[in-house]
């Protein structure tokens, strides 16, 4: 069967100095101390170590070849969205890292399908590259769960959603800059509650601010199955409908109108909450995304669910027919 992967990441195997070429700032480095690795620094502090898969095309085709999958989604590292620098920096490093995406597809296009990212800090310039993604053939963008940590229904952001609405541009909402990091640095806590709980903060923000009921073919997609906005729509729907002074103020829309109406991936770990998912979101918005080439992420590319016995055209959806919907429409 047909296999897409649409959460994955990739960057160059070489970055210029940001920091030197800008005059501040910790942006992120790459420090290759050996063969097939290399450390990425964030200014002097060590962020994380990748290795070759993280930018080689070729041994990602290899790896991905062992899972049956031959198209993967490619984006770049939430941590180089680098929201927080200048806009017109931010600008000429997106412009950096997008046209190293586009070369990757251009280099493999059986293989290869890649999602942008813009400067969200600056509306103009943000829109800017997106018409220049466009018109490089991108079928969409990856942006943060919140920006500079403004929700993603604050009106500066609505010219973007709504020129990639326009632009037939599909939106992957990947958490980042997590809230109360700083409170939670033990246990990998940042990735493993802060994570899941900023995706439900992007999904309600958007939700609540009326962007999904104004945009209505704006096509998003979230990571991690909708971090904990699935498992907590149950809470999510009572609090509207007990305190709409509080909650319904910019939409009057209840919150469960908008489930069918957006996607979420697959990297759940668990088929028994997949099968949740499936039921919520409703099997035509759940897409094959594993979060290579990372830890947590579901690196034998979707075995679990090959495994979970689904009906052969609800597979197929999971895995290619869905990703297609919400790149292409
Ligand atoms: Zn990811």
């Amino acid at each position: 069967m047909h296999k897409i992967d649409m959460h994955t990441h990739i960057l160059p195997e070489r970055l210029p100095d940001f920091a030197d070429k800008f005059g501040y700032g910790d942006f992120i480095h790459l420090d290759h101390h050996r063969t097939g690795f290399a450390r990425m620094m964030k200014g002097q502090t060590f962020f994380r170590e990748i290795a070759s898969n993280c930018w080689d095309p070729q041994v990602r085709i290899g790896e991905y070849l062992h899972y049956r999958t031959p198209v993967q989604v490619v984006c770049t590292i939430p941590v180089m969205f680098s929201y927080w620098a200048k806009p017109a920096d931010c600008l000429d490093l997106s412009r950096f890292l997008n046209d190293h995406l586009a070369g990757i597809v251009e280099d493999f296009p059986e293989h290869y399908i890649a999602l942008g990212t813009i400067p969200m800090q600056d509306t103009d310039l943000a829109i800017e590259e997106l018409n220049r993604l466009h018109e490089l053939g991108f079928p969409g963008i990856q942006i943060g769960s919140n920006v500079n940590q403004l929700n993603l229904n604050e009106p500066q952001f609505f010219p973007i959603f709504e020129a990639c609405q326009t632009l037939n541009m599909a939106v992957f909402v990947h958490p980042w800059e997590m809230m109360g990091q700083e409170k939670m640095p033990k246990y990998w806590l940042p990735w493993l509650v802060g994570m899941p709980a900023e995706t439900s903060r992007s999904i309600c923000s958007l939700l609540f601010g009326g962007v999904m009921e104004r945009l209505p073919k704006l096509r998003f997609c979230f990571a991690h199955a909708g971090g904990s906005f699935l498992t907590t729509i149950g809470r999510v729907q009572h609090g509207f409908d007990c305190r709409p002074d509080l909650v319904a103020v910019d939409n009057k829309m209840p919150p469960r109108h908008y489930l069918g109406k957006f996607w979420v991936d697959s990297a759940t770990h668990d088929p028994q909450l997949l099968r949740y998912i499936l039921d919520v979101a409703g099997e035509d918005k759940v897409c094959l995304g594993t979060d290579y080439p990372f830890p947590l992420g579901d690196l034998e590319i979707g075995k679990f669910i090959e495994e979970m016995k689904l009906p052969e055209p609800t597979l197929e959806k999971i895995f290619y027919k869905n990703t297609l919907d919400w790149l292409y429409g």
